[in-house]
Protein backbone atom coordinates (compact mmCIF):
# COMPACT_ATOMS: atom_id res chain seq x y z
CA UNK A 1 0.00 0.00 0.00
CA UNK A 2 2.95 2.26 0.77
CA UNK A 3 4.86 2.01 -2.45
CA UNK A 4 1.97 2.51 -4.37
CA UNK A 5 1.30 5.89 -2.81
CA UNK A 6 4.79 6.16 -3.55
CA UNK A 7 5.52 5.40 -6.96
CA UNK A 8 2.81 5.84 -9.37
CA UNK A 9 3.10 3.35 -12.29
CA UNK A 10 3.91 4.68 -15.68
CA UNK A 11 0.31 4.67 -17.00
CA UNK A 12 -0.48 7.25 -13.85
CA UNK A 13 2.73 9.42 -14.85
CA UNK A 14 1.30 9.26 -18.93
CA UNK A 15 -2.41 10.62 -17.81
CA UNK A 16 -0.69 13.00 -15.40
CA UNK A 17 1.28 14.23 -19.00
CA UNK A 18 -2.20 14.28 -20.77
CA UNK A 19 -4.05 16.31 -18.04
CA UNK A 20 -1.92 18.94 -18.13
CA UNK A 21 -1.55 19.39 -21.80
CA UNK A 22 -4.93 19.23 -21.98
CA UNK A 23 -5.18 22.75 -21.69
CA UNK A 24 -2.03 23.94 -22.17
CA UNK A 25 -0.02 25.34 -25.09
CA UNK A 26 3.49 23.88 -24.11
CA UNK A 27 6.32 23.03 -27.18
CA UNK A 28 7.81 19.36 -27.53
CA UNK A 29 11.38 20.32 -25.85
CA UNK A 30 13.09 18.85 -29.05
CA UNK A 31 11.00 19.58 -32.14
CA UNK A 32 8.80 22.68 -30.50
CA UNK A 33 5.50 21.40 -31.56
CA UNK A 34 2.67 22.60 -29.95
CA UNK A 35 1.32 19.55 -27.64
CA UNK A 36 -1.83 20.64 -26.54
CA UNK A 37 -4.43 17.99 -26.28
CA UNK A 38 -1.52 14.90 -26.49
CA UNK A 39 -3.33 11.56 -26.48
CA UNK A 40 -0.22 9.93 -24.91
CA UNK A 41 3.57 10.32 -24.08
CA UNK A 42 4.99 10.85 -27.24
CA UNK A 43 5.46 13.53 -29.30
CA UNK A 44 3.15 13.22 -32.60
CA UNK A 45 5.87 14.97 -34.87
CA UNK A 46 9.20 13.92 -34.05
CA UNK A 47 8.21 10.53 -32.04
CA UNK A 48 9.94 10.92 -28.82
CA UNK A 49 8.89 10.00 -25.87
CA UNK A 50 7.89 12.90 -22.93
CA UNK A 51 7.63 13.02 -19.66
CA UNK A 52 6.12 15.35 -16.65
CA UNK A 53 8.95 17.12 -14.46
CA UNK A 54 9.08 19.49 -11.74
CA UNK A 55 11.09 22.30 -12.13
CA UNK A 56 12.81 25.63 -10.24
CA UNK A 57 11.65 28.99 -11.09
CA UNK A 58 14.21 30.97 -12.98
CA UNK A 59 16.34 32.54 -9.96
CA UNK A 60 16.46 36.74 -10.23
CA UNK A 61 19.97 37.22 -10.82
CA UNK A 62 19.88 40.82 -10.97
CA UNK A 63 21.62 41.24 -7.74
CA UNK A 64 24.40 38.82 -8.53
CA UNK A 65 24.86 40.34 -12.06
CA UNK A 66 25.25 43.87 -10.41
CA UNK A 67 27.82 42.46 -8.02
CA UNK A 68 29.46 40.68 -10.39
CA UNK A 69 29.86 43.59 -13.05
CA UNK A 70 31.40 46.09 -10.26
CA UNK A 71 33.43 42.94 -8.93
CA UNK A 72 35.21 42.26 -12.25
CA UNK A 73 35.47 45.71 -12.71
CA UNK A 74 37.12 46.20 -9.69
CA UNK A 75 39.09 42.71 -10.23
CA UNK A 76 40.11 44.12 -13.87
CA UNK A 77 41.48 47.25 -12.51
CA UNK A 78 42.96 44.98 -9.80
CA UNK A 79 44.97 42.83 -12.15
CA UNK A 80 46.76 45.91 -13.82
CA UNK A 81 47.39 47.34 -10.87
CA UNK A 82 48.99 44.16 -9.56
CA UNK A 83 51.37 44.06 -12.10
CA UNK A 84 51.93 47.74 -11.31
CA UNK A 85 52.90 47.18 -8.31
CA UNK A 86 54.99 43.66 -9.32
CA UNK A 87 56.64 46.29 -11.66
CA UNK A 88 56.92 49.83 -10.31
CA UNK A 89 55.98 49.19 -6.40
CA UNK A 90 53.13 50.72 -4.58
CA UNK A 91 51.88 53.19 -5.88
CA UNK A 92 52.78 57.21 -5.02
CA UNK A 93 50.01 59.28 -5.15
CA UNK A 94 50.67 63.03 -5.99
CA UNK A 95 48.30 64.32 -3.15
CA UNK A 96 46.01 61.87 -0.63
CA UNK A 97 48.33 58.92 -0.28
CA UNK A 98 45.69 57.30 1.69
CA UNK A 99 43.02 57.90 -0.74
CA UNK A 100 45.58 55.98 -3.22
CA UNK A 101 46.17 52.94 -0.74
CA UNK A 102 42.48 52.32 -0.06
CA UNK A 103 41.61 52.31 -4.12
CA UNK A 104 44.58 49.79 -4.71
CA UNK A 105 43.74 47.49 -2.13
CA UNK A 106 40.37 47.51 -2.96
CA UNK A 107 41.28 46.53 -6.91
CA UNK A 108 43.44 44.38 -5.66
CA UNK A 109 40.82 42.59 -3.29
CA UNK A 110 38.34 42.82 -5.90
CA UNK A 111 40.38 39.92 -8.10
CA UNK A 112 39.61 37.44 -5.36
CA UNK A 113 36.13 38.51 -4.77
CA UNK A 114 35.23 38.91 -8.71
CA UNK A 115 36.15 35.05 -8.52
CA UNK A 116 34.53 33.99 -5.37
CA UNK A 117 31.00 35.79 -6.43
CA UNK A 118 31.37 33.51 -10.16
CA UNK A 119 32.04 30.30 -7.90
CA UNK A 120 29.50 30.86 -5.27
CA UNK A 121 26.65 32.35 -7.24
CA UNK A 122 24.51 29.71 -6.04
CA UNK A 123 25.06 30.79 -2.41
CA UNK A 124 24.71 34.44 -3.26
CA UNK A 125 21.23 33.51 -4.50
CA UNK A 126 20.32 31.99 -1.33
CA UNK A 127 20.73 34.80 0.69
CA UNK A 128 18.02 37.02 1.80
CA UNK A 129 16.86 39.43 -1.80
CA UNK A 130 17.65 42.71 0.47
CA UNK A 131 21.54 41.15 1.58
CA UNK A 132 21.53 40.37 -2.31
CA UNK A 133 20.50 43.73 -3.03
CA UNK A 134 22.52 45.84 -0.10
CA UNK A 135 26.24 43.83 -1.31
CA UNK A 136 25.27 44.82 -4.83
CA UNK A 137 24.61 48.46 -4.53
CA UNK A 138 28.01 48.49 -1.99
CA UNK A 139 29.96 46.59 -4.48
CA UNK A 140 28.66 49.34 -7.51
CA UNK A 141 29.66 52.27 -5.34
CA UNK A 142 32.30 51.05 -3.98
CA UNK A 143 33.77 50.23 -7.88
CA UNK A 144 32.82 53.72 -8.93
CA UNK A 145 33.67 55.66 -6.03
CA UNK A 146 37.44 54.26 -6.51
CA UNK A 147 37.23 55.32 -10.41
CA UNK A 148 36.20 58.87 -9.43
CA UNK A 149 38.96 58.83 -6.66
CA UNK A 150 41.58 57.14 -9.19
CA UNK A 151 40.70 60.30 -11.68
CA UNK A 152 41.16 62.95 -9.24
CA UNK A 153 43.87 61.88 -7.22
CA UNK A 154 45.71 59.94 -10.06
ZN1 LIG B 1 8.60 16.72 -30.90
Amino acid sequence: MADEMATLSPAANEQALVDFLRERDVECPLCGYNLRQLQSARCPECGRELELRVGLTEPRQGAWLTAQIAMAGAGGIGLIALLSCILNGWPNARRFQWVMNVQFAYYLAGIPVAAALLWQRRRYLRMPREWQWAAAWLAAIATFASIVAFVLTG
